[in-house]
């Protein structure tokens, strides 16, 4: 099974991303992580990447879909995964479309996670107090939610479009939540 989790910042992708991964048995691959690992290894894409997002702004696409294509092309790739953070702009999800119709992976779903935007920046300054991410401080958690309405929330309408969209609620407990995710997963199936 190949999904894609869709959200803006502080809704709660990455962590209902981790059981839903646990739950089905499939790869995680987190797009923020990958890239914040490349900067702890100060490798070339992490030295690019770092300036992007301490401004809270998007890496370019160009960037992600190389490094999404080679991990999509390893091993443990072949027999499912969630794209957690990745696609975030229209030309990283046709690029995404062309990758993976090259590669025979068949998008199973697309969980589009919502809250309101005042419940998120709360989530997200409570976060930046224990995560030391140097992206979680209120003027760029600000320019991070910015960049997601303009720029990630137009992938909505794309994929209701193909027919692959599942909503979910993303208020509630982080079981809860879950559940609501594998409920809508089982009934789409
Ligand atoms: P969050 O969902 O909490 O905003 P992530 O950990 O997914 O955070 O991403 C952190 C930062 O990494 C983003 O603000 C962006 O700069 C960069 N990034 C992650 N994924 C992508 C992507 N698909 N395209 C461009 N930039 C990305």
């Amino acid at each position: 099974m190949n999904l894609i989790f869709l959200g803006p910042p502080g809704v709660g992708k990455g962590t209902q991303a981790k059981h839903i991964c646990e739950y089905y048995n499939i790869l995680h691959l987190s797009t923020g992580d990958i890239l914040r690992n490349e900067i702890k290894n100060a490798s070339k894409i992490g030295l690019t990447a770092k300036s992007f997002i301490d401004k809270g702004a998007l890496v370019p696409d160009n960037v992600l879909l190389d490094l999404i294509d080679a991990r999509l092309n390893k091993h443990d790739a072949q027999s499912g995964y969630i794209l957690d953070g990745f696609p975030r702009t229209i030309a990283q999800a046709e690029g995404l479309n062309n990758l993976m119709s090259e590669k025979s992976h068949h998008l199973d779903a697309v969980i589009s996670l919502t809250a309101d935007e005042e419940e998120l920046i709360n989530r997200l300054i409570k976060r930046g107090k224990d995560s030391g991410r140097s992206d979680d401080t209120p003027t760029i958690i600000k320019q991070r939610q910015k960049v997601y309405w303009e720029q990630t929330s137009p992938l909505i309408d794309y994929y209701i479009k193909k027919n692959v969209l599942l909503e979910i609620d993303g208020l509630g407990t982080v079981p809860e939540i879950r559940d609501r995710i594998v409920l809508a997963i089982s009934s789409n199936a």
